[in-house]
């Protein structure tokens, strides 16, 4: 079995992660970390954790093989590289760090220490996500020319804390969703963004400095070009993925969500199909995925190099908005 320490009690790890783990045969969690004793005894209490800690020794003395990391997104850096130099794979949240060159140092220490390293880009484990690009794969559409992503989301209230308060924290909705836009676009369209130009506002949430809208204007190796909207701010907004391409055009609708839902229409000269595709939660298939490639079998659906590159784009992005020029994409891969 697969032994998972937590760090971090987290929103995310409660609502999706941890009923990921225990949805694996041989998945358990085994104890959870938080910088606050009552809030891990709390933690561990409402969720059925048989053990709980409140330091980075603790956890990753304990008798874990693995960690999920999912604190706010500054601690990522050094709670990732200690996880890694104890030996535990590691699976942690986007943004892998602040900036790419500590994720670039994660990733490489990981591979030299010979664990399991991924990224949680839970988009690409989406059957919405997945049929989109077989059938770009398949040469469905033709030619891809362009993409627009819509991924302007409402952050629940729950969650107005750090994300729109705290820039030492990587607060910020660049690298909490423009990562994910990244990711999710370069896995379905198999390719690289090479530059991207933003603009971002603050639209009335997040303070401090910090952004709760972006648009960015991306352009691929390939030539393809994509918008893609990341918010905060608005409630009725929707999201979707399209692709558009010399013989069809694909056109997903309520798929950059946690959930296994919406929609992906095929319209060709021959008429509109819509795609079947499975409904299997993001984060289970995300949990298998990274189980197997423990066992040998396979890589994480997201690596770690996929983290540098979600990474290197959010950052670019953020400073083609600061100095309002478009920006050079390089992960240094
Ligand atoms: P939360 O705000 O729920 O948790 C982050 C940290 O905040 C926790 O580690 C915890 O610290 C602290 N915290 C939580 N509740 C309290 C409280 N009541 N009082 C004081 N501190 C508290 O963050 P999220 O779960 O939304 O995000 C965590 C990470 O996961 C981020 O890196 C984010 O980018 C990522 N994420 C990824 C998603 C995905 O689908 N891939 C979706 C959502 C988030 P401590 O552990 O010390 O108790």
């Amino acid at each position: 079995g697969v032994r998972w320490g937590l760090i971090g009690a987290s929103t995310i790890a409660r609502q999706f992660m941890i009923n990921a783990i225990r949805a694996q045969a041989d998945g358990e969690v085994a104890a959870v970390m938080s910088s606050s004793s009552e809030r891990a005894q709390a933690y561990a209490r409402e969720n059925g954790i048989p053990a709980a800690v409140s330091t980075l020794d603790a956890l990753l003395g304990s008798d874990v093989d693995a960690v999920y990391i999912s604190t706010t997104n500054e601690l990522h850096r050094e709670q990732g590289l200690a996880a890694i130099k104890a030996g535990k794979h590691v699976l942690c949240e986007k943004p892998l760090a602040l900036t790419s060159a500590d994720a670039r140092s994660m990733v490489a220490a990981a591979k030299k220490a010979g664990i399991v390293f991924g990224t949680n880009h839970h988009l690409r484990n989406a059957g919405a996500h997945r049929a989109m690009r077989e059938a770009i794969a398949a040469g469905r559409i033709g030619r891809p020319i362009a993409a627009r992503v819509f991924h302007s989301v409402y952050l629940p209230e729950n969650l107005q804390g750090w994300r729109i308060a705290r820039p030492e924290a990587g607060g910020g909705v660049v690298l909490d969703i423009t990562v994910h836009d990244a990711d999710t676009l370069r896995f379905v369209l198999g390719d690289d963004p090479v530059e991207i130009s933003a603009f971002t506002q603050s639209a009335g949430m997040a303070g401090g400095g910090l952004e709760d809208g972006a648009m960015c204007i991306w352009r691929f190796k390939s030539g393809v070009i994509a918008q893609s909207h990341e918010g905060f701010t608005t409630k009725f907004a929707g999201t979707g993925f399209e692709v558009h391409g010399s013989e069809g055009s694909l056109i997903a609708t309520n798929v950059m969500t946690q959930k296994p839902v919406g929609s992906v229409l095929l319209r060709t000269a021959s008429g509109e199909e819509e795609l079947t595709f499975d409904r299997e939660d993001l984060y289970t298939r995300s949990l298998r995925q990274f189980h197997a490639a423990i066992r040998g079998e396979g890589q994480p659906s997201a690596t770690g190099e996929d983290g540098i590159w979600s990474l290197a784009s959010a950052e670019a992005a953020l400073q083609s908005s600061k100095a309002g020029k478009a920006v050079t994409i390089d992960p240094q891969l």
